[in-house]
């Protein structure tokens, strides 16, 4: 069985004052039957990490350079992230891959840095809705997975977010069976590639999960867990997530 997670994409979100929301959530869930992380801004890393220290909730960043460090202005390295107490680190994230034009090559690269600093890489794939529409879910998925992810890796450095680039955000959620069909067939691409080691790899899914639909969603075949935007900034909101995951 695959460890399950909670994790908590603050995007863009965040200043020192939200960190009373982490630290509720320390309250909330002293010793979790899952593991909870929250990705804030990186402006927050260090702050978060310092508020976490002892309690069972990590702190993770939202990308990280593909190089350790250089000169690279404003962008931040794995190795630094690790630094100020980061577990995790999203990567190839939709907003990352249309905004930053990221490609599968260079979240490969950005996973291999990530792994070398000691990192748990959280490796977003997910369709469009025109390529959902096209009938091309699975092997757009499929050609994600075997792009982003570098041929040395090991099973235990990485988790799998299917996050619908349609469904991030907007309120929309694919059915149940939809998002069952594609967390079986990542778990048979995964097997392909790491045979037994894939049944331990936690499969998120991503995209409008909230408090009122996560049991529902989280009781799927393959869903091992949950990439939360939004319902991921408030405590309260956070709360009934991770407890329909427990
Ligand atoms: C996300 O940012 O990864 C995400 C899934 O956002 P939301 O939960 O707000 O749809």
């Amino acid at each position: 069985m695959a460890r399950k997670l909670a994790a908590g994409n603050w995007k863009m979100n965040g200043t020192q004052a939200a960190l009373t929301e982490a630290q509720a959530l320390t309250g909330m869930f002293p010793a979790p039957s899952v593991e909870i992380l929250l990705c804030p801004p990186t402006t927050l890393v260090y702050a978060m990490a310092e508020a976490l220290r002892g309690t069972a909730i990590h702190t993770g960043g939202q990308d990280c350079h593909a190089h350790a460090n250089g000169a690279h202005t404003g962008d931040t390295s794995a190795e630094l992230l690790a630094d100020a107490g980061a577990t995790h680190v999203i990567l190839g994230h939709s907003e990352r891959r249309a905004d930053h034009g990221e490609t599968d090559a260079i979240v490969r690269a950005k996973t291999q840095a990530a792994v070398a600093a000691g990192l748990v890489a959280i490796v977003c794939v997910g369709e469009t809705l025109e390529q959902r529409e096209a009938g091309e879910t699975l092997d757009v998925v499929r050609a994600q997975l075997q792009g982003s992810l570098p041929d040395t890796i090991e099973a235990d450095k990485i988790v799998i977010a299917y996050e619908p680039v349609w469904a991030i955000g907007t309120g929309k959620v694919p059915t149940l069976d939809q998002i069952g069909e594609v967390h079986a067939d990542m778990r048979k691409a995964l097997a392909g590639r790491f045979g037994d080691d894939a049944k331990m790899l936690p499969l998120l899914y991503g995209g409008s999960v909230k408090p009122t639909n996560a049991a529902e969603i989280f009781a799927v075949s393959d869903v091992d867990g949950a990439l939360v935007g939004g319902a991921s900034l408030k405590a309260d909101d956070f709360s009934g997530i991770i407890s329909a995951l427990q």
